[in-house]
């Protein structure tokens, strides 16, 4: 009997690993083709300075639209693409479209504040960023004090010592460096005194429920005064509702993005809140 359940759950293990290696197989080609016949767009959700509303930066967020799926979000895409080693692709599409976009709204006058940029995992970890970034933004005339990087908490602890020298290469260029996410990983604090970064995101999660849940306002209140007196910049992320606002400001954070503000938004609506220069 148990041979038969082992045998059956076999089968039924080799079946369902075929059908995601096919899966896998057919994302693959399908992230592919939307590189080539550019299904990808960029949106952009403005960053705020709290106390006076002006925009100071902006996050540049990744949208798939597929002529039959239509549009698919990151959260369903990403992980794969980081699964098979098309997340490298994806991420030298979004840098170059970031610094052709910096470069041509400078170019049409645009006062153009940072654009903070998402960078996987795993290609933090290649070892190639640094250069890569460096080429990028030479070709495309982009300056580096207009980029930042966003990275996870779990890209420093996979490698600290590595993550370290790539961040060090990446400051000496003029790029900022942000935590993404900060307080949802498994991290040390310690990367913090040790290593050259600029901004902590806290993570929406700590955010969404404020001002009902006293645990995440003290994990808020904890981060915001964490990076005070560290000298790092703080942002909140997923800032939705006037209470979350009111919350921030008395707490001493003095940047956020979420929809209480604006959404990512397209390209053109995106420049429609710039000043020009
Ligand atoms: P993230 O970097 O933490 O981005 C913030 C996410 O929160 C975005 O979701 C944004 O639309 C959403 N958001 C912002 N404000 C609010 C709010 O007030 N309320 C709510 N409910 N949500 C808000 P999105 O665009 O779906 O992106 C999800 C994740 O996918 C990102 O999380 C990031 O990890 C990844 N991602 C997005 N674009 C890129 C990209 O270009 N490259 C890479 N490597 N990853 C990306
Ligand atoms: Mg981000
Ligand atoms: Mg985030
Ligand atoms: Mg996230």
């Amino acid at each position: 009997r148990a041979k038969t359940a082992g045998k059956n759950r076999y089968e039924f293990y080799t079946q369902e690993m075929t059908d995601q290696a096919f899966e896998r197989f057919l994302m693959v080609g399908a992230l592919r083709n939307a590189i080539e016949n550019q299904q990808f767009v960029l949106h952009y959700q403005p960053q705020i300075d709290l106390r006076d509303n002006s925009i100071i930066g902006a996050e540049a967020l990744i949208r798939w639209n597929d002529p039959q799926m239509g549009t698919i979000p990151p959260s369903r895409f990403i992980p794969v693409a980081e699964k098979t080693g098309m997340i490298q692709n994806i991420d030298r599409w979004v840098l170059n479209t970031v610094c052709h976009n910096i470069h041509q709204w400078q170019q049409q006058g645009y006062r153009v504040p940072r654009i903070s940029i998402n960078i996987s995992a795993r290609h933090f970890g290649s070892n190639i960023l640094a250069d890569e970034v460096a080429a990028i933004l030479d070709h495309h005339q982009c300056s580096s004090e207009l980029i930042e990087l966003e990275i996870t908490e779990g890209v420093i602890m996979n490698n600290p010592s590595r993550a370290g020298k790539e961040l060090k290469q990446l400051r000496e260029m003029g790029i900022r460096l942000a935590i993404d996410d900060f307080g949802t990983g498994y991290s040390s604090l310690s990367y913090l005194k040790t290593l050259p970064l600029d901004r902590l995101k806290i993570d929406q999660s700590f955010i969404s429920d404020i001002p009902e849940d006293k645990n995440d306002q003290a994990i808020s209140r904890a981060i915001i005064a964490l990076a005070n007196s560290l000298g790092l910049e703080v942002i909140a992320e997923g800032m939705e509702t006037e209470q979350q606002r009111q919350f921030l400001i008395e707490e001493g954070c003095l940047y956020a993005q979420g929809f209480l503000f604006s959404k990512g938004v397209p390209e053109h609506s995106f420049l429609s809140l710039l000043k020009k220069v």
